[in-house]
């Protein structure tokens, strides 16, 4: 387990000032150097000039949208693009005054006191004051986390700045980019955990962004997190790095896995090849992360080209592509104002391999047209001498590059023990044709059976816990209104509602397991072809289980879905997933109507119209509503790992707190005005009953009851579908109180056991029939019909308010929300009201 090191420490809300830039400072004004920012072309060029660190520079002329600037600096004059000077960041003495002051205010008052004291050297005082501040600023080293999918990016991040993002074995966990400060041996590191790319072609979102990333926001260091135990396959995007001509350094991490397995490598002569520094870590332990910061140091402050392991090598890709790389150059190296933010030579191979993002920035250019025409001419020479299109000759050369490589470098996999062995080995069974799903279908199933048969203990002991905390505030107040709200309103509420946490616990705790040993991945794998049929990817199979908990998490859970189709969609078909939530309805309504041996199928009936649905409605969504192809991507599959505790720890209560802070949030709001609306307007002598009916919510029941005439609802259970639009729990605790001035209807959590409050209100629900105009013989079955269109109703129709939220965020517009919930209980509508008049017929 991985046990922190003490030099790190996690240091939120500092450097979160905008570092000031050379381009900003006016005629006359002065400054210090921090550091030179952009790719190694430009630093080296802009560093010759004399732009080094802590050296003191003076702006000559600075017209407004006048290029270019020029500067006096180290004596000489020079003149720099407004574009170039911002990428140099600077200190200059206003801002360090600032610096210091918000640092510590006395200290203010004595250096003051010391640029006041010398006042015959003013200047040089000056000067030192700026340098300090200089020198201090240029020890915030910007770090970008760079590699494949699942290679460890996040626990490196999480283990260098003791955050708590989530790791998985489960690739698109990283989808934005995180950031948090770590720092070791004076310097601070601002880190920033990019998403996962396998390459960095213009093909994907991730790989855009991270590529925007690396231009735009020009981090200091890359690490380069690499997973050893698929070197050849890592160091591709190693050399795509190399030609963005990037400080990097990189982590060989998993080394624990491949020296198990008994991989040979030597690390440094890698890093000689390439040019990089490579040490061998492991995220899990904690091992070499000293050392890889030592190294992202030791490469900031070196200068290139001083050491063979902090140089910037040229892959080479042969030589008729190396012609042609050098064709192009020369064109771009025309075009000055491209110069500071890419590298001419990335920018050429990147035109070869006819990236459609590079093109279009370079048809913006005066010589576009020329630059493409030796682009065409190039691609052309290659492909005949290559036999192949340029995008695949270089892909090829830069194979041919890391397979040389490591044969120098000695490696070698072991066939001591191969975890790929064992990963092989096991999907042989697990994703076996015929066995596979037999084996999916039995975890599935003790997954939920797990969930509810243990699940009741907890259960049990926490209603426990809110009937003695009710009855305690109850006996201990006095009668009136803030007693009502408290107990039943609050306690009742929220107390029908927590019960359901253990359940919840235990089956994001299996999903977490799934999750993280890889077997979700192959879950995933296996669902496919059965989820592209619904129009949606393998992918979304894992947030539709989570639905069954509770749909709040199951929307985030939707991240890791690449396509956008497919996720929006899946976002849309979530509430159908019957949610955990719904149970205590379904065990009230199932056990009043239903005898003892059809409840478990009755039951089981609601889950399975549920997913049916699902599947027509995603078929419908994405043949009429979201629509457009969707891209191919790949389904990874990581190896089996055995999952360490504390993760899946972390992850099962990342899970639940979703829960909990829906709880806490809008159920407790929804609870405490259903209360109101209850309880108002209030009149002691009436029974509880008629006090319901006279209610806000018993008039509201009321003028709704047309509504649902097709249904048979009467206006009882209409109160109970408005109370539930807050959360769907709060349906039985209000049809208990209606029916039988007792609501501990909520409380129950099992329907085996022939209840007498259950016949009581299966009495009331009849007799309430009956007074309906119904022939007595029938009532019954009628009854019967009724509660299960009800049970339809409840399945089907809007979410609560925590998952149209939800939706609302991962969306980041109102429209699907309310899309959401309108489609939803139209569905509802339709489908309850189909089966009663249906059934009808039948009685
Ligand atoms: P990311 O996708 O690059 O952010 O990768 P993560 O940090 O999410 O890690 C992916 C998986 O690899 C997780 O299950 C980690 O626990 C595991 N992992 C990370 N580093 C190591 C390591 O050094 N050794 C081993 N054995 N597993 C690791
Ligand atoms: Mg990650």
């Amino acid at each position: 387990m991985a046990t922190r090191l003490p030099f790190i420490s996690c240091i939120f809300a500092k450097n979160k000032q905008n570092k000031m830039k050379l381009s900003a400072l006016k005629t006359g004004e002065k400054g210090v150097i921090v550091k030179v920012l952009g790719h190694g072309g430009f630093r080296k060029r802009i560093i010759e000039m004399g732009f080094i660190k802590g050296k003191e520079i003076e702006v000559l002329l600075n017209a407004p949208l006048k290029d270019p600037v020029k500067y006096k600096i180290m004596g000489y004059e020079v003149s720099l693009r407004h574009s170039e000077a911002d990428l140099i960041e600077i200190v200059s003495l206003e801002e360090a005054k600032n610096l210091r002051a918000a640092d510590v205010e006395e200290k203010l008052s004595c250096i003051e006191d010391n640029i006041n004291d010398a006042d015959e050297k003013p200047l040089q005082a000056e000067h030192q004051f700026m340098a300090e501040e200089a020198d201090k600023r240029h020890r915030i080293i910007n770090v970008a986390l760079v590699g494949n999918p699942n290679c460890g990016k996040t626990s490196l991040f999480n283990y260098a700045s003791g955050s708590h993002e989530r790791v998985g074995n489960y690739s698109g966990v990283t989808v934005d980019a995180k950031t948090a400060h770590a720092e070791f041996e004076g310097y601070t590191f601002n880190l920033v955990d990019l998403p996962g790319t396998y390459s960095l072609s213009a093909y994907s979102p991730e790989e855009l962004y991270v590529r925007k990333q690396l231009v735009e926001k020009t981090p200091d260091i890359v690490i380069n997190v690499i997973d050893t135990s698929n070197l050849e396959r890592n160091l591709y995007l190693t050399t795509q790095l190399i030609d963005m001509h990037i400080r990097m350094v990189c982590a060989l991490n998993m080394y624990d896995e491949v020296e198990k397995r008994g991989d040979i490598v030597n690390a440094d002569k890698l890093g000689e090849l390439f040019g990089i520094p490579m040490v061998p870590t492991s995220f899990h332990s904690g091992m070499g992360v000293e050392e890889l910061f030592h190294e992202v140091i030791k490469t900031y402050e070196m200068q290139e080209g001083v050491d063979p392991h902090y140089r910037h090598i040229h892959i080479n890709h042969g030589h008729e592509i190396e012609n042609g790389i050098a064709d192009i150059q020369e064109h771009l190296k025309a075009e000055d104002n491209l110069r500071h933010r890419y590298s001419t030579r990335y920018l050429a191979i990147k035109l070869l391999e006819k990236d459609r993002e590079v093109e279009q920035y370079i048809s913006q250019l005066p010589d576009a047209e020329e630059i493409l025409t030796h682009r065409n001419e190039a691609a052309e020479r290659v492909k005949e001498e290559t036999g192949d299109d340029s995008e695949t000759a270089i892909m090829d050369a830069k194979y041919g590059f890391i397979h040389g490589a490591l044969s120098e470098a000695a490696y070698e996999t072991g066939k001591k023990k191969d975890t790929y062995q064992m990963t092989h080995l096991l999907d042989a069974i697990i994703t076996h044709k015929y066995l596979g799903f037999p084996i999916f279908l039995f975890l599935i199933w003790l997954m939920f059976e797990a969930t509810f048969v243990l699940g009741q203990y907890p259960m049990d002991w926490i209603d426990a816990g809110v009937a003695w905390l009710g009855e305690t505030i109850s006996a201990n107040m006095a009668e009136g209104p803030i007693k009502a709200l408290l107990v039943d309103g609050i306690i009742g509420g929220v107390g029908a509602v927590i019960v359901f946490l253990p359940q919840i616990l235990i089956l994001y705790f299996f999903i977490s397991f799934m999750e993280d040993s890889g077997y979700m991945a192959r879950a995933a794998f296996m669902m496919d072809r059965l989820m592209h049929k619904m129009g949606l990817h393998g992918k979304s199979f894992i947030p539709l289980i989570m639905g069954f908990g509770c749909n709040v998490p199951a929307i985030m859970a939707t991240r890791t879905i690449e396509s956008r189709r497919s996720r929006l969609v899946t976002m849309l078909i979530l509430p159908m997933m019957s949610c955990s939530a719904r149970l205590p309805i379904y065990i009230m309504i199932i056990g009043t109507f239903f005898a003892i041996q059809y409840r478990s199928l009755v039951m089981a009936s609601l889950y399975a119209i549920g997913i049916v649905l699902a599947i027509i409605m995603s078929k419908l969504f994405t043949k009429f509503v979201v629509k457009g192809e969707d891209t191919p991507f790949v389904m990874e599959l990581p190896p089996y790992r055995f999952p360490t505790w504390k993760a899946i720890g972390r992850h099962t209560w990342e899970k639940g707190k979703q829960y909990l802070k829906k709880m806490g949030g809008i159920i407790l709001v929804a609870s405490i005005i259903v209360w109101c609306l209850e309880y108002f307007p209030h009149q002691d002598k009436l029974s509880r009953m008629q006090q319901e009916e006279q209610s806000y919510i018993g008039q509201i029941g009321h003028a709704i009851e047309p509504i649902f005439s097709p249904q048979n609802f009467n206006w009882k259970l209409d109160v109970g579908l408005v109370a539930g639009v807050g959360a769907k729990e709060i349906v039985a605790s209000t049809m208990g109180v209606l029916y039988s001035d007792d609501d501990s209807f909520a409380d129950d959590d099992s329907y085996s056991g022939d209840s007498e409050k259950y016949s009581k209100l299966h009495q009331h629900i009849v007799n309430d029939i009956k007074n309906s105009g119904t022939s007595p013989e029938i009532a019954e079955s009628v009854a019967s019909l009724t509660a299960y269109s009800y049970l339809i109703f409840v399945l089907l129709y809007f979410p609560c308010l925590a998952t149209i939220a939800a939706i609302k965020a991962e969306t980041g517009s109102w429209k699907w929300a309310l899309f959401t919930a309108g489609y939803t209980t139209g569905l509802a509508w339709i489908i309850s009201a189909l089966f009663f008049q249906i059934g009808m017929l039948f009685i």
